[in-house]
């Protein structure tokens, strides 16, 4: 490649404060401007992200014609791409569980865009600058990569996607010439060591076209041992969960998995209970889910072709298992509404993981014949099962 194509591939128009915001793994970003929106699609044309516009309306909204409603302060947002039927009475507040109707009220829409991470996409991108310097580069670890260049080589570590401590300690940092690239540059100031030397680059600055990868990683090399260093061999960039905050900042965890034990009446993530004793109903369908999920998994089958079940196969399970006549559907869909909503906010809270609302229990439409309606399954891309560890 010649230095042309260089230019073109980081002469972005993005400024580098959104970047930086649209790099946060999990981040739920309220009312997105149209400069926004459009960073968002530049990056996930790259493959840096993936976004998810979504639609909602709040329960209580002094703005809306249906208030106040009968709890002033509930504070439940419905959204409205969830295949569900306004005539049919089958939008309910989550929290409240009243009966909302967001066309006919024209109550006011809200937006958010909801992004994630694309850790093999990212390493694309980078290794795409990296081919500029036309040096031999490696990958010795998870998100280290080696480049053959200068007296020693240069190493550039992905902070957020290395998983070998010892590339993230301060012995390592002033003796070998590294790069650290911090895909979630949010807390980057409380995350890496205050140590000036440490060459640290958000990748907000390399999307935005601030910073030149070449340049850094020419720097690197040609940098000799930094004078000043503090004597304890400690870390340079601190790892663990980050706090949820309002824009929900989460580290990237490579590859999401979320360990799953579904107990004789409890249902646990990460080992924290997402599901208690007292649940009855919803325990049920997770149950209802969880079996068939099992059995997908016994059958060997791709992730992408485990089965969906239907609302109505869902209510049938529940008839059979609990010996009575499920008279009102909807109450059904809107326990499986309650289950994803739950989980996500438990698991946000107490273990302080990007979770999406649908990485355990997963909502698709189906494909083909019954086109428009929708299925349910356990996520079979983010769910690993585990046998359910007494305390
Ligand atoms: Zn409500």
């Amino acid at each position: 490649m010649d230095s042309r194509s260089f230019r073109q591939k980081s002469a972005s128009s993005i400024p580098g404060e959104l970047a930086a915001r649209l790099l946060q793994d999990g981040a739920l970003l309220p009312n997105p401007s149209a400069e926004l929106i459009s960073a968002a699609e530049w990056m996930e044309s790259k493959g840096l992200i993936a976004t998810r516009v979504r639609e909602h309306v709040l329960c209580a909204n002094p703005l809306d014609r249906d208030f106040p409603p009968r709890v002033r302060t509930c504070r439940g947002r419905l959204y409205l791409d969830q295949g569900l039927d306004e005539a049919g009475h089958e939008f309910r507040c989550p929290e409240c569980d009243r009966p909302i109707f967001p066309y006919q009220h024209q109550k006011q829409k809200h937006k958010e865009l909801r992004v994630r991470t694309n850790c093999q996409g990212i390493i694309a991108y980078v290794l795409s600058h990296l081919a500029e310097l036309e040096a031999n580069t490696r990958e010795i670890s998870k998100g280290v990569f080696r480049i053959d260049i200068g007296s020693v080589g240069v190493l550039l570590c992905i902070a957020d996607f290395c998983t070998e401590e010892k590339y993230l300690t301060l012995d390592w940092a002033r003796t070998q010439p590294t790069c650290y690239l911090a895909v979630n540059s949010q807390s980057m100031a409380d995350r890496f060591l205050e140590e000036d030397w440490i060459r640290r680059i958000p990748l907000a600055d390399l999307v935005s076209g601030k910073v030149n990868l070449r340049d850094e990683v020419n720097g690197a090399a040609t940098m000799g041992n930094p004078l000043r260093v503090c004597n304890a061999s400690v870390p340079v960039y601190a790892r663990g969960p980050m706090p949820i905050v309002v824009e929900a900042v989460s580290v990237q965890v490579p590859g999401r998995h979320f360990t799953v034990e579904c107990g004789p009446e409890s249902v646990r993530v990460e080992g924290e209970l997402v599901i208690p004793k007292s649940a009855g109903s919803r325990y049920l369908i997770f149950r209802i889910l969880w079996e068939r999920f099992l059995g997908d998994m016994a059958k060997t089958m791709a992730p992408a072709e485990h089965n969906l079940m239907s609302l109505e196969e869902i209510v049938k399970e529940v008839e059979i298992r609990c010996r009575k006549y499920i008279e009102d559907e909807t109450a059904i869909r809107r326990y499986i509404n309650r289950l994803q909503t739950d989980i996500e906010t438990t698991v946000k809270k107490k273990i302080g993981l990007p979770i999406d609302r649908e990485d355990i229990i997963q909502t698709c439409r189906w494909k083909g014949q019954k086109e428009g309606e929708f299925g349910y399954r356990i996520n079979p891309f983010t769910v690993t099962a585990r046998p359910y560890q007494n305390d």
